[in-house]
């Protein structure tokens, strides 16, 4: 009852439950009805979805699974499976011919997808190994990462298992390689990473809107789901949150279980090095489309060529602004020629004549908004130099401690703004953001690293020597 199970496969059929009914709805994977389903009866008697019919009925209430092929089903709450031969019933709609293939043994999807069912097992893990390897901090000083061998875990109930592809380096990693002391919460040994994408290979029971084949990315800070935050829908300042790779075994491993309320779906055709740049966009996303008023024709300064100032000057572009970028000296081997390449103006604050250079890009006024990437102490009191009056700061990177005349921020009506993390819809616009090109991750990624020997990608991080290191993670399942 009420459950809904789903297993899709290229071109795979699946039995339908006994009460699963002839309207149900099928419908693309932008949501768009393509119309009632019909339900077919093979010569062993099972029934199998084929095909839609007329436009469909969007008042049918239900929930939405994915399926690779067919998009979406969307089936009435009470009927406890549902099931679809893609082929088919793509087929039918035009789409794509392809022959059916014979049936797997009778009995439910639903009990083909438990974990401990046989036949399941062979069909996912034929070919995958029980064991893998994951990149993990094992003890509390700086570096001291090992690659460690694994079992590779199960998924709960209410999980996936993904098989990792691809993963970035973020400056928490890069924090947790050095140990700073905001991660001095951390249990030892942890598979670090949270910035990756890869593709579903296995459900729990109770997973019902992903299916294997899948291709997803996660949000990697849980919230609990009960403070009060999060009944206020704002789990990134959640009281209790977790975060993967930090609080749980992370990413740089083989294939990791995550609850399927932390997926979104992949669109079909993206470049999975580009994918698993969803979560840094999405902390970019966050601070310019949430929580700044970036306007287009707006000035825009973003201190700090890392990671996170470049997405977020990509993001405040996508929105209007004009955006100067400022680095230090560090900066000038790779971080701001890559502001550069990307055709942002730039300035390095250690070499130049900064108040002439924000005369000029502004007329004398100063930015409209301000963006402090740079996790620097002197962060916030340079923003205030580079705000006009009436102006915005918007502080993302973590600086400590610093010491300043409050004064001149009043007088000047500063709004003072802070953004952290990322939610759900930060995690989705960032998508669209990265399908359109607006944010370009052909040119932002740096592949020369290998986890195999991850020192080095995260010895130049430190040293400024890159800016995106994104990881094959396929070599920890060899
Ligand atoms: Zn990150
Ligand atoms: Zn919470």
């Amino acid at each position: 009852m009420g459950r809904l199970r789903f297993v899709p496969g290229e071109d795979e059929a699946f039995p339908v439950d006994a009460d699963t009914q002839f309207n149900d709805v099928i419908a693309d994977p932008k949501g768009r009805v393509f119309g009632g389903a019909m339900l077919e009866a093979d010569e062993l008697g099972d029934r199998y979805l084929t095909t839609a019919l007329t436009d469909g009925d969007r008042s049918a209430e239900g929930a939405l699974i994915r399926a690779p092929e067919v998009g979406v089903a969307r089936v009435p709450e009470f009927h406890s499976q549902i099931v679809v031969d893609s082929a088919a019933a793509f087929s039918r709609l035009g789409r794509r011919a392809e022959t059916r293939r014979p049936l797997r043994a009778a009995g439910s999807p639903f009990d083909a997808a438990r974990p401990d069912d046989e036949s399941h097992r062979t069909m996912l893990a034929d070919d995958r190994n029980e064991r893998m390897r994951g990149l993990t901090k094992v003890s509390r000083s700086r570096g001291a990462m090992e690659l460690v061998d694994l079992e590779r875990p199960s998924p709960g109930p209410d999980e996936a298992l993904i098989e990792v592809d691809y993963a970035g380096l973020c400056g928490s990693d890069a924090g947790i390689y050095e140990f700073e002391s905001a991660f001095e919460r951390m249990e030892l040994p942890t598979v670090i990473g949270h910035e990756y994408t890869g593709q579903v290979v296995e459900t729990g029971p109770d997973v019902t809107r992903f299916a294997v084949g899948d291709r997803v990315v996660e949000r990697p800070i849980r919230g609990c789901g009960h403070c009060y935050q999060c009944q206020l829908g704002e789990e990134n300042v959640c009281q209790n949150a977790v975060i993967t790779g930090v609080d749980h075994d992370g990413a740089y491993e083989g294939y990791v279980a995550v609850p399927e309320t932390a997926l979104h779906s992949v669109p079909e055709g993206m470049d999975p090095r580009h994918a698993a740049l969803v979560e840094p966009t999405s902390i970019g996303a966050r601070a310019v489309i949430e929580n700044s008023r970036v306007r287009p024709g707006d000035r825009v300064f973003v201190a700090g060529p890392g990671p996170i100032g470049l997405l977020t000057a990509q993001i405040a572009r996508s929105q209007g602004g004009e955006v100067v970028v400022a680095g230090v000296g560090s900066d000038t081997a790779y971080r701001l020629p890559l502001a550069d390449e990307f055709g942002f103006q730039t300035v390095n604050v250690e070499a130049d004549d900064l108040d002439s250079r924000r005369d000029e890009l502004t007329d004398g006024v100063g930015y409209d908004v301000v963006f402090d990437t740079t996790g620097h102490p002197s962060g916030l009191t340079s923003a205030v130099e580079e705000v006009r009056k009436g102006g915005q700061i918007v502080l993302v990177g973590q600086t400590g401690e610093t010491t300043m005349p409050y004064s001149p921020l009043v007088r000047a009506e500063i709004d003072l703004q802070c953004s952290y993390a990322s939610m759900f819809e930060d995690f989705e616009r960032s998508l669209r953001l990265i399908a359109s090109g607006d944010v370009d991750h052909a040119t932002f990624l740096d592949d020369r690293f290998s986890l195999l020997e991850a020192d080095e990608a995260f010895e130049a991080f430190l040293a400024g020597e890159t800016c995106k290191p994104v990881f094959d993670v396929s070599v920890l399942r060899d």
